[in-house]
């Protein structure tokens, strides 16, 4: 039997073996084998880790960092993720059972997190304000926070990493991040390449390990000047209140349950389309899968149809061969989640169309199939809760108000989906969404470039685009009695 990888945190730009000594296993969920071991923090290790990012950040290396060189690090940073997609690619296919097609796709776009940032880095500048006293100057500037704490979920590591460590490094902050207890490899090779890119010994720090015992301390730590979070509305609104009390910022990038919404004057294969790959794609394991699906009663047949059927042909399978459709979930609670989640559907009056069964793959994983609910209400918990796995609801509704008042009567507010071809009402159903994003004939189309909000209890802050500087940077205003 080959040995385990066995991976460290990574602090002062070294990969660190853990205070408690102690490490846990971290399992490939197509065929549910041990994958590596890693690290699993606590208190001390996230003392460590803080403290080398504090020291990053006050040191001379960084403090004489020029926003232009700064921007040459980001760059180069976004080279070497290209250089090393393959890799990257596959190590999170195997983590999180994501297609390595899709991981493909994604680390193609990825350096473009690091490239818009380091074209951003020597743009950050502040304003001079024209008050009414003439003899005074008033400007303002825009500094850097100091050390940023960063804690994901499994779903997308890298990517969502990369959200928050592009911006934060682009202004001037370092960091300390806690990757979920799923998903810790690709995030700490992002540190070791940070590394490797020309970032100071200290300026990117992880330490991996299980929320209560290393996210937590993170969280309380009183040398994090922010943290910037990814993950459930639970957890996000727990670290809400620990961090209300010390004044530390937070931006919280939290749950969702998004209504996808077919009129009758869609193009419905077109729609049927965006329907399945809004809530599909990576097993229904996105924020941002369109699992409310609402279709006008006069293609409401039609839909369900196309849409069943595509369910029933998705091929489920190795997330690493070109052909499979569908990977595991993520882990065997969360492919028990789901299942339970169906049962609790069907107990509640809900119809399974298609789906609705467990599967090992055929390979010793946790798989679930792709699963279409009917019969189902907005009352219904599977219809509320965020299940976060392959399963659509899909409802029929009459009139364009009617489907408003559908869409927005949940906590969630992340993204809704909008399928017509009248014009007029693609703007009014912009308009009248209460979510932070809303697509018109696509469905999860996102860009670094673009920023992006949850609304309600989907999160707090901006990310991504220009935006997300100010939640980097503090504002200091400077008043000269001339
Ligand atoms: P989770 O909240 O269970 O865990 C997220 C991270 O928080 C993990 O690293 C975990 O270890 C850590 N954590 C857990 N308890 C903690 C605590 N008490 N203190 C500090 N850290 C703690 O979420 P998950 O199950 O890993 O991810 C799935 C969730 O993430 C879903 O709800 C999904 O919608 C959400 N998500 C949101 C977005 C977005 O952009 N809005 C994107 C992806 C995922």
């Amino acid at each position: 039997m080959s040995e385990i990888r066995r991976l460290h945190h990574f602090i002062g730009g070294e990969p660190t073996p853990p205070h408690s000594g102690e490490y846990f296993t971290s399992t490939n969920p197509a065929t549910g084998e041990t994958v590596y071991e890693a690290a699993r923090g606590d208190a001390r290790d996230v003392e460590a880790a803080v403290r080398s990012a504090r020291a990053a950040f006050e040191g001379p290396r960084w403090q004489a960092l020029s926003q232009t060189r700064r921007g040459h690090l980001l760059r180069r940073l976004g080279d070497l993720i290209g250089e090393n997609a393959e890799e990257l690619a596959r190590s999170e296919s195997l983590d999180n059972g994501k297609l390595l097609r899709e991981m493909r796709g994604q680390l193609a776009t990825l350096p473009e997190y690091y490239y818009y940032y380091a074209g951003l880095a020597d743009k950050v500048q502040g304003d001079v304000i024209p008050t009414s006293d003439r003899r005074v100057i008033n400007y303002t500037m825009r500094e850097p926070l100091g050390v940023i704490g960063a804690i994901t979920p499994w779903n997308s590591p890298l990517t969502l990493t990369s959200s928050k460590l592009a911006p934060a490094l682009c202004v001037g902050n370092t960091a300390v991040i806690k990757p979920s207890e799923y998903t810790s490899a690709t995030v700490l090779r992002l540190a070791e390449l940070a590394l490797e890119a020309g970032f100071p010994p200290g300026a990117v720090n992880v330490v991996t390990g299980y929320g209560a015992e290393a996210g937590q301390p993170l969280v309380d730590h009183p040398g994090l000047a922010k943290i910037s979070f990814t993950g459930s509305t639970a957890t996000g609104s727990r670290i809400a209140a620990a961090t209300a009390g010390r004044f530390v910022g937070s931006t919280l990038e939290l749950g969702g349950k998004s209504p996808n919404i077919v009129f009758d004057d869609a193009n419905v294969a077109n729609a049927a389309t965006g329907v399945v790959a809004g809530i599909f794609a990576a097993a229904g394991q996105t924020c941002i899968a369109g699992s409310r699906v609402f279709a006008h009663r006069a293609v409401y047949d039609e839909l369900l149809e196309r849409v069943a059927e595509r369910a029933r042909s998705i091929r489920m399978g190795d997330p690493l061969a070109d052909d499979t459709e569908l990977g595991p979930l993520a882990f065997e609670d969360q492919r028990d989640k789901v299942a339970s989640y169906v049962e609790l559907g069907r107990s509640e009056g809900a119809r399974v169309l298609t789906g609705g069964q467990s599967s090992d793959g055929g390979m010793g994983g946790f798989f679930y199939e792709p699963t279409v609910l009917v019969d189902v209400d907005n009352g219904m918990r599977v219809v509320r809760e965020e299940i976060f796995g392959p399963v659509a609801a899909i409802m029929p509704f009459d009139t364009e108000d009617e489907v408003v008042a559908l869409a927005n009567d949940t906590d969630y507010g992340l993204a809704a989906g909008v399928w017509t071809t009248n014009l007029a009402r693609a703007h009014r159903m912009a308009d009248r969404l209460d979510a932070g994003t809303v697509w018109v004939n696509t469905y999860r189309a996102m860009s670094p470039m673009s920023p992006r909000q949850g609304f309600k209890s989907s999160g707090v802050g901006v990310e991504h685009g220009a935006e997300t500087i100010k939640e980097y940077t503090r504002l200091k205003s400077v008043w000269i009695n001339t």
